[in-house]
């Protein structure tokens, strides 16, 4: 009886001391006692809750590709562990997180104290992610999923596409993989999402959506967000932006979760793709004339008189999260309104080159004809709107994309 005794108190000693070691190093010591309070509320929490709550990752056979280091599902769970102690933190799941919008975002909100997961096919291709955790994932997966949305998230960002600049949107050879890809992943994350109790989701849609009609004059084109029907995207990644929007919009109707939808127009600056076919014009224009010499000469698909506008990221970022914690669902634009065409865009590229540029106008994928975002809508819903100056982003972004192609060259 003694002996039986005297081995219990040995097993339980020995637990209290390795879970007291393993305690002391994972909480600082600054915060110790509220962390006490918190895990404590915490266990209430996680044994009361059986839907929507915390719940220990799965098994992770399907999560692909998992490097060493920082970014290991192991990772992940010790940071489960973490989040679990310190309810006190406000958590963030950025689907995307790899891409140039969303690892923009995973600093973002980094930097405003949040706990943040991102989950991407592959990481950032130009630093490392500020994330905690980072999951590399396939979300056309519902395992994967299931695995990475584990837990009622206070913001999910849903940017995961598959998407790319005109020369991949527009020449139709990619079609059926973009809607495919990306109606999948939509439809996995609503529905991961609602079947989580997580009430918003942000979603990415994009000016594509916008029927070719109404962008058929350069000087005036309307896009205002009710003009979205009768509907007629000159694309199928505008048809699927469509779909995915109506779909997120139904759970809210349906569900009672309160999406979020925002219509992005080209986005740009530093860190976004800058060479490869999947650029934008922008980064193209940047890179074209890093390469070129002075009094040297571009190539520019159609005849350079097409309009669009471009909105810099943190712009993008400061829209985004501003209509995210808003009470208006959308769908609203977010982008710029100072329209220029494509052959202003080079030569205010050139003057902050420093670099007398000649355009070659070449046949090539051009899209629609006229593009500005109308920022009317989020002026009056969100009491803000864009107002940085074209130039401003594109000289940080020239700077960087410079340094890239000296990079490469050296
Ligand atoms: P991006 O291509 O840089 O990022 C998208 C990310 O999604 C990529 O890193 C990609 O790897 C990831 N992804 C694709 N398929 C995936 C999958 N199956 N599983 C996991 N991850 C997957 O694009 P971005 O410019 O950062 O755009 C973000 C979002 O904003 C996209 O939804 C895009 O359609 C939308 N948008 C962007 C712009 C723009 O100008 N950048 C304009 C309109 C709309």
């Amino acid at each position: 009886m003694q002996i039986a005794s005297l081995a219990r108190a040995t097993v339980v000693g020995s637990i209290s001391a390795v879970l007291g070691c393993w305690y002391w190093r994972k909480v600082p010591k600054s915060g110790l006692l509220n962390s006490l309070k918190t895990a404590l509320s915490s266990l209430k929490r996680v044994s009361g809750e059986c839907n929507g709550g915390w719940r220990p990752a799965a098994k992770d056979a399907d999560i692909r590709n998992i490097p060493k280091g920082k970014h290991t599902l192991g990772s992940v769970r010790a940071k489960q562990t973490w989040i679990l102690i310190n309810q006190m933190t406000k958590t963030a799941i950025v689907l995307g997180a790899g891409g140039f919008i969303g690892s923009h975002l995973v600093k973002r909100l980094k930097a405003e104290g949040f706990w943040v997961r991102g989950v991407d096919l592959k990481f950032p291709e130009f630093s490392e992610s500020a994330a905690d955790d980072f999951v590399i994932g396939d979300l056309r997966e519902q395992s994967v999923c299931d695995r990475i949305i584990d837990r009622r998230f206070d913001e999910v960002y849903q940017l995961a596409a598959d998407m790319g600049g005109a020369g991949y949107i527009f020449t139709g050879e990619h079609d059926a993989e973009i809607m495919h890809n990306s109606a999948t992943i939509n439809l996995n994350i609503a529905d991961r999402a609602h079947k989580r109790s997580i009430k918003r989701v942000f979603y990415s849609s994009s000016a594509c959506m916008y029927p070719e009609y109404n962008q058929l004059d350069p000087d005036n084109p309307n896009l205002e967000e009710s003009s979205a029907y009768p509907a007629a995207p000159d694309s199928e990644y505008g048809w699927e932006k469509l779909f995915s929007e109506r779909l997120f919009l139904a759970y809210n109707r349906n569900f009672g979760m309160t999406n979020r939808v925002a219509r992005y127009h080209n986005i740009f600056g530093p860190e976004g793709t800058w060479q490869g076919g999947k650029e934008k014009a922008p980064a193209a224009i940047c890179r074209k004339i890093a390469l070129a010499r002075d009094n040297g000469e571009i190539e520019i698909w159609g005849d350079g008189e097409q309009t669009r506008s471009f909105l810099y990221i943190d712009e993008c970022l400061e829209g985004t999260i501003r209509l995210t914690r808003s009470d208006f669902e959308g769908p609203v634009n977010i982008g710029s309104d100072e329209m220029v065409t494509i052959n202003q865009l080079v030569d205010y590229v050139s003057g902050i080159a420093g670099k007398t540029i000649h355009k070659n106008h070449i046949p090539g994928p051009t899209g629609v004809r006229g593009r500005n975002s109308d920022n009317r809508l989020i002026e009056s819903k969100l009491g803000w709107r864009p107002s940085e100056p074209l130039r401003a982003g594109l000289e940080r972004t020239y700077m960087w994309i410079e340094q890239q192609v000296r990079r490469n060259a050296a």
